[in-house]
């Protein structure tokens, strides 16, 4: 049979991800006897004095390039997000310095695993041809930039605190995009903040900004969000939980099922591309969605 026919008959179908959307459940064991994220990341940045060649920190983890950068738009508007390859998935060429342990690399290396369980994001170590990559390195406590820098971008897991699932994975969404939750532009509708109660200069930390939301709800139990005392002077709440004041705030100890939706919406893991020639041997590809996809399957197979 002609190639070219053979081509027009079937359909090159690359799906990616199948199982995203159906069974994104964070499958992890229980580590609730850890302390959350939000305390770990406190404990381990609290009183840092960085480096000179080190960048400034916002958020308590968050590194800029600039302080300019505080109230920056969502790092999309600049092209933060990594790339997707033709299969689908987003590879991030990752190195680990030696500054770790095997043990402590196996904490690494189980975080940036995680992804792939429940998204289209794939870490893989980098090879001297990649352009854009993550250093993981054990700098001063815990950061992260936002979002895909170009070149080389330094994800610091400092080993005086910061090698614990929930924090790998919490700078890995930094990396990926992501802000804090209790800086989302909708959190006055979720937390009330109390201003008083805030450290002076770290009160920018509360600034509203266009986070990456993905039409996904407010999340308490986020991964990246910062739990009540977070920048307190006082030993007093810096922001509660509204209605409710009782609900738990910042106590998650991995990825949510909404960091995990949203993650899969910004990268649009749960779309899949189908490529076929059309009747002048033309390519066409078609973005459909999860949804789509048992029909267009079906389709394929009385072909
Ligand atoms: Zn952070």
């Amino acid at each position: 049979m002609d190639f070219f026919l053979l081509f027009s008959f079937i359909e090159m179908m690359h799906i990616s991800n199948v199982m995203c959307c159906a069974d994104v459940a964070a499958v992890e064991e229980d580590t609730s006897s850890e302390l959350s994220v939000g305390e770990l990341l406190e404990r381990a940045n609290r009183d840092l004095t960085p480096d000179f060649d080190e960048p400034a920190l916002i958020g308590g983890d968050i590194a800029v390039n600039s302080e300019l950068d505080r109230n920056a738009d969502p790092c999309t508007s600049r092209g933060c997000l990594w790339g997707k390859w033709t299969d689908g998935n987003v590879y991030i060429p990752y190195y680990i310095t030696n500054h770790f342990s095997s043990r402590e690399k196996a904490i690494i290396t189980r975080g940036l695993e995680s992804f792939s369980s429940v998204s289209c994001i794939r870490f893989r170590p980098s090879r001297s041809s990649d352009r854009d990559w993550l250093s993981i390195e054990s700098q001063s406590g815990c950061y992260s930039y936002v979002g895909r820098q170009g070149g080389k971008q330094v994800v610091s897991l400092s080993r005086q605190g910061c090698l614990y699932h929930s924090t790998v994975q919490h700078e890995l969404l930094h990396a990926l995009g992501f802000n804090h939750e209790q800086t989302r532009s909708d959190r006055d509708s979720y937390i009330r903040v109390y201003w008083e109660n805030i450290i002076d200069d770290m009160k920018y930390n509360f600034n509203k900004i266009n986070t990456l939301n993905q039409g996904t709800p407010y999340d308490y139990n986020s991964v990246m969000q910062y739990e009540r005392y977070a920048f307190s002077k006082n030993n007093r709440p810096t922001m509660v939980p509204i209605p409710n004041s009782n609900v738990a705030l910042g106590k998650a100890t991995q990825m949510s099922r909404n960091d995990i939706d949203r993650l899969n919406r910004l990268y649009k893991c749960c779309e899949y591309t189908v490529v076929r020639l059309d009747s002048h041997n033309s390519i066409q590809t078609h973005r459909l969605s999860h949804s789509h996809r048992a029909l267009q399957l079906r389709t394929i197979h009385l072909l």
